[in-house]
């Protein structure tokens, strides 16, 4: 019988060479053609690589040794996504620097790396918990803040009550945190936010220019939730304020029988002695606050609310008086905190309409029941009925008429809405990159100098998070306690750490140019090797780093940084790889397959 292959003393001598002789390594010879093939960089966990990682890496490794051969000069590059959670949950629970933690997790990923045998160029590795690499994820937080694109706000936010940060809606899934599963609630705490909102159009714009699998371009488009229509006022009987709404159909105003506020709305309180059932209010409020943007609007099945007794609307355009509810199903963080209800062509206004008793009225014609019986939602197109001066007209025509009917009165107007909130960038925890601002009574919050940069986390006993939710870092007083960079007095220095999504926003960056210490990369590095030429990675990332990412790259184009409008001309996604049992492959379940068994 002929020998068999002998895997490990065959690849260990071949890796060895590889190694030795560099044979992967990226020319700086900017004159040969560049092709950069890029892949998600890991989070390097204590439990080591799963099959997970080797997808994607294989595939891309593929192109990029195919690109080697034809002549291109390839940046095929690895590093470490390090700072986070997991990492520091670690450190507490057996007291060792997350830093320690860190080093040792990545030695063990980098060892199961090479024996796959991937031809990435190691003399480009980039950490984000690196000094020299989160020096410049803060300086672009400067930038930032110094376009007023940072800002600080109380806001009601995303709440783990296990891991005690507050969370992105991305990261919220189910009501549960992305993270571990705990159970998320709604909290009042001043954070860190990033207007990612006033990118919306450019992020939608840059979409046309890319080469993304279709799937993710819908994604991101749905998740920016772009939509056109307007804002009415609507008089309220005896009070002096109008209750505006945004609508996409204000065509449909003719089908208006309710309102619905949200529980928060401020008008709650301005008219608390009109309201004759103040107790229901309170205690609706009081049940509404415990859930999660998300049980209230997607998972909620049942209908819930209170009629606001003592409060009574007046529709615009027909003097109809309409009562007002307030229910947990409307957000005080999306539109105006108001609806306007058009039970016949609406869902979830329908059941709430059936639900409460109240009319329901076709606006749209065509359908194939009466509307108390079924909604009838595919009205799209289709003509106006029931609508004085609007019947007959198509749905086009009688958007832009109503519009315009509304502009003359004076009581509405065109408007735009997204459904992408701001970027809540504040974690009350230690590993993670010190946000560079600091607080003076006399000047607010004042930016540090560039020359003050990198500023490095401090050594702390502890790295638990405090009982009140702030960081570690706050009672580091010496650390905390500084002058003013503007006036000279006394300030204090921000105590919160940016998320896990900082490093990963611009890392792709870093590898042109890794070792610079004067810029986050020359120009020549980025003119040669951005955009990226593919990058291959999960589905899971497709309204996270992906949105992010794209963002601060777009914001750096802005800022004359970066050469190019969009980091990555190609993004292929893939699924998530299922145990054997057909669940989600992770350590807790039992079902992860690690690479060194195959291997
Ligand atoms: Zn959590
Ligand atoms: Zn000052």
């Amino acid at each position: 019988m002929a020998e068999l292959y002998n895997h490990h003393e065959v690849e260990t001598k071949w890796q060895k060479v590889w190694d030795d002789e560099k044979a992967f390594k990226t020319s700086d010879d900017f004159s040969k053609p560049k092709y950069y093939a890029l892949v998600e960089f890991p989070y390097p966990s204590g439990q080591g690589l799963h099959v997970g990682h080797p997808r994607p890496y294989t595939a891309l490794d593929i192109v990029a040794r195919k690109r080697r051969m034809q002549g291109y000069n390839v940046l095929y590059p690895m590093g470490w996504d390090a700072f986070g959670l997991p990492t520091e949950n670690f450190a507490i629970q057996n007291h060792i620097h997350p830093k320690v933690v860190t080093e040792n997790n990545v030695g063990r990923f980098k060892g199961q790396l090479h024996s796959l045998g991937y031809s990435f160029d190691w003399d480009r590795e980039v950490n984000t918990t690196d000094v020299g690499y989160y020096k410049w994820t803060q300086w672009i937080f400067l930038k930032l803040f110094n376009a007023g694109l940072a800002y600080k706000s109380e806001m009601p936010i995303n709440w783990c009550t296990s891991c005690k940060v507050g969370l992105a809606n991305e990261e919220v899934v189910n009501g549960t945190c992305e993270r571990c599963g705990a159970e998320v609630v709604r909290k009042v705490k001043s954070q860190w936010m990033l207007k990612i909102t006033e990118y919306a159009d450019k992020l939608i714009e840059g979409l046309d220019s890319v080469d993304y699998v279709e799937r993710v371009k819908v994604s991101q488009k749905n998740w920016i939730g772009k939509s056109t229509g307007a804002e009415v006022d609507f008089e309220l009987k005896d009070k002096e304020d109008k209750l505006t709404v945004y609508t996409t159909r204000p065509d449909t105003l003719f089908g208006v029988t309710y309102m619905v506020m949200s529980p928060e709305h401020p008008f709650i309180d301005k008219y608390k002695e009109d309201i004759k059932n103040w107790d229901d209010v309170i205690a609706y409020r009081e049940m509404a606050s415990k859930k999660s943007d998300f049980e209230r609007t997607e998972l909620a099945k049942d209908k819930t609310g209170v009629m606001l007794d003592g409060f009574t609307a007046i529709n615009p355009v027909n003097g109809t008086e309409i009562p007002v509810w307030i229910s947990d199903y409307v957000l005080m963080t999306y539109g105006t905190g108001a609806i306007m209800a058009v039970p016949a062509h609406d869902e979830r206004d329908w059941e709430f309409a059936k639900k409460f008793n109240m009319p329901i009225i076709e606006v749209v014609a065509g359908s194939p029941v009466d509307v108390n019986e079924a909604v009838f939602t595919d009205v799209a197109t289709g003509t106006l009925v029931n609508s004085d001066f609007l019947n007959g007209l198509s749905v086009a025509e009688a958007k832009e008429k109503i519009t315009e009917f509304l502009t003359e009165k004076g009581i509405g107007h065109a408007k735009t809405n997204f459904k992408l909130r701001d970027w809540v960038f504040s974690r009350q925890r230690y590993w993670g990159e010190p946000i560079p601002v600091v607080h003076c009574d006399k000047c607010g919050y004042v930016a540090l100098p560039e020359s003050e940069l990198p500023l490095e986390l401090p050594e702390v006993e502890s790295y638990m998070p405090t009982d009140n939710g702030e960081s570690p870092l706050a009672k580091m007083t010496d650390w905390v306690n500084t002058t003013c960079p503007c006036c000279g007095g006394p300030a204090k220095r921000e105590t919160d750490t940016m998320p896990q999504w900082a490093g990963s926003s611009w890392y792709f960056l870093r590898y042109t140019d890794p070792l610079n210490d004067k810029e986050l990369a020359s120009k020549e590095a980025l003119n040669y090797w951005m955009p990226v030429d593919w990058y291959n990675g999960g589905m899971e990332h497709t309204t996270l780093h992906l949105l992010y990412s794209r963002f601060w790259h777009r914001f750096l184009y802005d800022e004359g940084v970066v050469p190019c409008k969009e980091p990555y001309q190609k993004r292929t996604s893939h699924g998530m790889i299922l145990g054997s049992n057909g669940e989600k492959m992770s350590k807790s379940r039992g079902n992860v397959v690690n690479p060194d068994d195959i291997v």
